[in-house]
């Protein structure tokens, strides 16, 4: 299953009436155009950048129910996000790691406390698919982390959960809903509404490489722009109150050596009360995250000083190491789409999702988090059906398998020079690639691994760019420094 963009521009631009035409090609609404059109539906979706450049390929990588939130009571939230996890594992076959997580316990209460909510995450996962949790002595501790047994700990509880490439499961879950059917086309905004008697009729919409503009007719739209839905629903509704409070998350990405053994690490309590992950990923480590508030929404979000240093700290505290700042491979930031709640403490907010409709029709989703994609894509195109006058049959996704295209890890570009044009043309003609960046940051990890290494190869992937591309020597040059220019914010040198 090929994504080629020029063909999907044109079966979008044809003066067809869409079932649903839906905005924001994250994780929310590349789910949801899944759901749609394996349900029927004539679905079109408009990604303003690339499919997964938002939130979608900023997560800490986990398919999880979310340990965490079982000391706030929320069973259900665990247990749906359990099941989903399941679903991910079998329906993404190969992508998605069945993985070990450490906790390091100091005391015979916390050994208690944890092996208890560890028990409970077993039982409500059910299933046997995945590993069950067992308490590893000091000594193996001591062996498996050297660092760790020193800083007094008694042993640890060893949980499983998943790991995987988050903006390798956007793209399969776009291949796989362009196979049932969907139109989606990446670089295409929605600059407005269309209306007839105060409902939504459509979207306008601008092909961000051409600056072409265009009109969508679709029976219903849907808002999944994520943490920006809001800025979406005031283009509907100027006075629109905002419903998100979301919340900067940053990760910093080590050599692998910075962890031995072979499992992801979870630190339970940092000083303001979040855990700390450092996940094993792709040849890298990941450490994070934050939880920081914030006001204005950049496209690109950046890592503040005082986050890179608050993640350095605890890593250096728990893993026992002497981190500098030199050490830090690449700093990505992300914004989660949190419902809003008491606006005091975000860490505290909503990972569930809700689903509802504004006066004028348009279809908001928000909330979530990835591992519950489905879930929520199936409960938006159940609402479609409920309150929104669509009659189809819906679809079972509990068991779709997902077009995950190449087996192989996409983390580095391939420094061959002939690998690399292989995968440049690749990208191109069958994955909907147009810039350095969609290149370096999701086809391949680069960017997120290794910051200047994707800027010592943007000359070249821009070269082959402008060949696949028939692109002149100003478009290379303006799209290397453009990528230059946002590698820099990837760097720990440069923070905000
Ligand atoms: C730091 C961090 C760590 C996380 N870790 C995990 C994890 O480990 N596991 C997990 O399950 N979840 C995790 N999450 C949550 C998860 O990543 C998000 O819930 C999910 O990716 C949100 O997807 P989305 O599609 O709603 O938003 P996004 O991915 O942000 O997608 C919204 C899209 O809308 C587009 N858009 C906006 N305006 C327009 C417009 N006008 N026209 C067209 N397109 C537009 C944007 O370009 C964007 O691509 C994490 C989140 C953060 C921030």
């Amino acid at each position: 299953m090929k994504l080629h963009r020029p063909t999907m521009l044109a079966r979008l631009r044809e003066p067809e009436q869409w079932d649903v035409c839906i905005i924001g090609g994250g994780a929310t609404g590349l789910g949801i155009a899944l759901e749609a059109a394996a349900s029927g539906l004539r679905t079109a979706l408009i990604e303003g950048r690339d499919f997964a450049s938002g939130t979608s390929s900023r997560s800490t990588k986990l398919v999880h129910g979310g340990v965490r939130y079982l000391e706030q009571g929320k069973m259900s939230l665990v247990s749906e996000a359990l099941k989903e996890r399941d679903r991910m594992m079998a329906n993404a076959a190969g992508h998605i790691d069945d993985y070990g997580f450490i906790i390091p316990v100091k005391r015979r209460w916390a050994q208690f406390y944890y092996g208890m909510g560890l028990r409970l995450y077993d039982l409500l996962a059910g299933s046997h698919r995945w590993g069950r949790t067992e308490w590893i002595s000091r000594k193996e501790v001591t062996r498996r982390l050297p660092h760790l047994a020193e800083a007094g700990f008694i042993g640890a509880w060893r949980y499983r959960d998943g790991r995987f490439n988050d903006a390798e499961l956007a793209l399969g879950l776009a291949r796989t809903a362009v196979q049932q059917g969907a139109t989606l086309v990446n670089h295409c905004r929605a600059e407005a509404f269309a209306k007839k008697n105060g409902r939504i009729t459509g979207v306008q919409a601008q092909d961000t490489l051409t600056g072409e503009a265009f009109t969508l007719s679709a029976k219903v739209v849907i808002n999944a722009c994520g943490p920006y839905s809001d800025a979406l629903c005031r283009l509907d509704d100027p006075a629109h109150e905002s419903q998100l409070r979301p919340s900067q998350g940053i990760h910093l990405v080590f050599d692998a050596d910075i962890l031995k053994g072979g499992d992801a690490l979870l630190i339970p309590k940092t000083d303001d009360g979040r855990v700390l992950f450092a996940v094993p990923w792709l040849g890298k480590v990941l450490v994070g995250t934050t939880d920081t508030p914030v006001d204005h929404l950049d496209p690109e979000p950046k890592a503040l000083e005082e986050e890179i240093a608050f993640v350095l700290d605890h890593a250096n505290r728990f893993l026992g190491l002497q981190l500098r700042r030199e050490d830090i491979r690449s700093v990505f930031a992300g914004l989660r789409p949190l419902i809003q709640g008491r606006r005091d403490n975000t860490a505290k907010l909503s990972r569930s999702h809700e689903v509802d409709a504004s006066a004028s029709g348009l279809v908001n989703v928000r909330g979530g988090k990835w591992t519950t994609y489905r879930k929520m894509a199936e409960d938006t195109v159940g609402f479609l059906r409920k309150h929104c006058g669509l009659e189809f049959n819906p679809a079972d996704t509990t068991n779709l398998a997902l077009k995950m295209g190449d087996t192989s890890p996409r983390g580095m570009h391939p420094a061959d020079t002939k690998e690399l044009a292989t995968a440049v043309q690749k990208a191109v003609e069958e994955e909907m690639c147009i810039t350095i960046e969609d290149f370096l940051a999701r086809r391949y990890r680069t960017l997120f691994l290794d910051a200047k290494a994707a800027q010592q190869a943007a000359p070249d992937v821009a070269q082959l760019l402008a060949d696949f591309q028939g692109k002149d020597d100003q478009w290379k040059a303006a799209a290397v420094e453009s990528f230059t220019e946002l590698a820099n914010h990837y760097l720990p040198n440069h923070t905000h």
